[in-house]
């Protein structure tokens, strides 16, 4: 048997002192090894070296304190309980090799022994304990005590393949916002606060059998299958005592087909979850035709991705923003659509979520980027004065290395002056890796190209990637447009608007639909305006008549 790479902690533990040092000498070419003189002072030396011994080598008897004492107190310590002790005993004592295993010994050697014997079994019960560690390690989920997501899914498997004739459901739960939380109130009180659902949420569950992690703030549950509506009979509130405001969702699949590997039931069940995020007045979701229906039709959409790319479906629509300084058309936003054979015209809010969730869209992005350098360029050379044109990047796109010399590579082969390309920022774009983020978008400034935070005020944005991001201008969300004139309440627009001055960031107010939106922002200071009032997303063509029209 190989030695290990690492020297291994072996205490001896026997009376007779020159049998106890010939087994010490014998260990020590492969072993660290500790000594003591009975049972007692074995527990003792087992206490100091501090979770250091890997094994114990006992012998039975002993005066003070004897093999089976020493076994017996071990055990009801209950700390040591996962130290393998290999006992010594004389070979013709079957029942006193019996009693210790009986008490929690793991393995025997018995006197007089071989002492290349003796390693080897050191060596496997080290070895077998080390890789029962490590198994429930990886099976269990450390932050929760939850199973991990890969023993959930072995788990149900057995299960169903052991229980033929009962029905389960899973529950899948997850919180709202789990991004947004986890900056507002740290890591340390968010990990908490997950351990208190992992606690909590199986209680409200009626028939749970068990759960699991599979994902950072997603919990499955297997459970009995229940004849009543769970919309009914998940409707138990956890937020009392708890100190973070919390939303939590849960996504049901009932009945579970054999057939369907769990990691597929537990899609099913996160995208029921899926369909009520956000949703203040809903919180449990039952996978059901209608969700198999879209389901399907998502699949088709996803499937069909890139031969649209290549058949020219996706088109990019242009909506002015206009100047308020100069009266004029400032710039524009590039927006995506998908113009379907079938399906006909497709609204990005339908397919952009899912390229984000599949990775089409750093694809889907890239083309739109390279369309958008090609219209500048046609712009250009048709004698338009251009416009600096926005195009979206979604948080994926950050994953590309060398992001931003991907765009200023782009925009050479274009001949384009970089500050012609704007960079706009999708929301909760900050969150997974806010240092890399970070470090592309100072390097897209530095090459010349103007960042603009998307949809400020949405809610997902926040004020820390004010204060960490590069950012030459912040686009005010509509939300807050129309929460402003609706309510006649300019507090936190006027903040906003403040705000931006304070960082020296230009604005763009998003979603203007009406003259008294335009007043009110001119009088605010905002200092460029995009929106219905002025123009609705255009095509190419009549994007140039409205160039033409609006742009002196
Ligand atoms: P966004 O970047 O916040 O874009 C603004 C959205 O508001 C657009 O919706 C636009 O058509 C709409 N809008 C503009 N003015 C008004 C108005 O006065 N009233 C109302 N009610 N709506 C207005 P759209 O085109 O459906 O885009 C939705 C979102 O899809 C965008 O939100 C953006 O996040 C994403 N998106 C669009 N194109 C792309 C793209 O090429 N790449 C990426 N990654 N995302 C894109
Ligand atoms: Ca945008
Ligand atoms: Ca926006």
């Amino acid at each position: 048997m190989d030695s290990f790479s690492e020297m291994r902690t072996v205490l001896v533990v026997e009376d007779n002192e020159m049998n106890r040092e010939i087994l010490c000498d014998l260990l020590m070419d492969e072993f660290e090894v500790l000594q003591a003189e009975n049972g007692l002072v074995g527990l003792q030396r087992l206490e100091e070296a501090n979770g250091k011994v890997s094994a114990v080598l006992l012998d039975v008897y002993m005066p003070v304190c004897d093999g089976f004492e020493f076994l017996e107190r071990r055990q009801k310590d209950g700390r040591f309980d996962s130290v393998p002790v290999i006992m010594m005993t004389a070979s013709d004592s079957v029942d006193d090799e019996i009693h210790c295993l009986e008490m929690g010994a793991t393995d025997f050697v018995t006197k007089p022994y071989n002492i290349e014997v003796v390693k080897n079994r050191i060596k496997s019960v080290i070895r077998l304990r080390e890789s029962a560690a490590m198994l429930n390690r990886l099976e269990r989920d450390s932050l929760t005590g939850l199973y991990s997501k890969e023993f959930f899914f072995h788990n149900v498997e057995l299960l169903l393949q052991g229980n033929g004739d009962k029905h389960y459901d899973i529950v899948c739960s997850d919180v709202d916002n789990f991004r947004t939380l986890n900056e507002h109130y740290g890591r340390d009180q968010c990990d908490n606060f997950l351990r208190y659902l992992a606690e909590k949420v199986p209680g409200i569950i009626p028939g749970v059998v068990f759960g699991g992690r599979i994902g950072p703030d997603v919990f499955a549950f297997l459970a009995e299958h229940q004849e009543g509506d769970w919309r009914e009979l998940l409707q138990a509130d956890l937020q009392e005592g708890q100190p973070i405001h919390f939303n939590l969702k849960y996504g049901v699949i009932q009945d579970i087909d054999r057939d369907t590997p769990v990691s597929g039931s537990c899609d099913h069940a996160t995208l029921a979850l899926r369909r009520i995020k956000g949703r203040f007045n809903v919180s449990v979701a039952v996978y059901d035709d209608e969700m198999r229906r879209i389901q399907l039709q998502e699949h088709q959409i996803v499937e069909y991705a890139e031969p649209a790319i290549q058949n020219g479906e996706f088109q990019i629509y242009y909506q002015p923003k206009h100047s308020l300084a100069t009266d004029t058309t400032g710039g524009a936003e590039a927006l995506v659509r998908w113009i379907h054979p079938q399906l006909g015209f497709i609204s990005p809010g339908m397919f952009i979520p899912l390229f984000e969730r599949n990775g089409f869209i750093t694809r889907l992005d890239f083309y739109i980027w390279e369309e958008v350098c090609r219209e500048l360029r046609r712009l250009l050379d048709g004698g338009f004065k251009a416009v600096p044109i926005s195009v979206n990047v979604s948080r994926m796109d950050f994953e590309v290395p060398d992001l931003a010399g991907h765009i200023a590579a782009l925009a050479d082969r274009y001949e384009l002056d970089h500050s012609l390309l704007h960079i706009e920022l999708t929301e909760s774009i900050y969150g997974d890796n806010p240092g890399r983020i970070a470090k592309t978008l100072e390097d897209l400034h530095n090459n010349g190209f103007i960042i603009e935070l998307d949809d400020f005020g949405s809610g997902y944005s926040s004020l820390t990637s004010l204060n960490t991001l590069t950012l030459d201008v912040m686009k005010l969300d509509m939300s807050i447009i129309r929460q402003a004139t609706a309510t006649h309440d300019y507090g936190i627009l006027r903040f906003a608007t403040l705000l931006a001055d304070g960082m020296r960031l230009k604005t763009v107010a998003e979603g203007v639909e009406t003259a008294e939106q335009v007043s009110a922002l001119k009088v605010l200071g905002c200092d460029y305006i995009q929106g219905y009032y002025y123009s609705k997303p255009l095509p190419g063509r009549e994007f140039e008549e409205y160039l033409a029209a609006h742009c002196a």
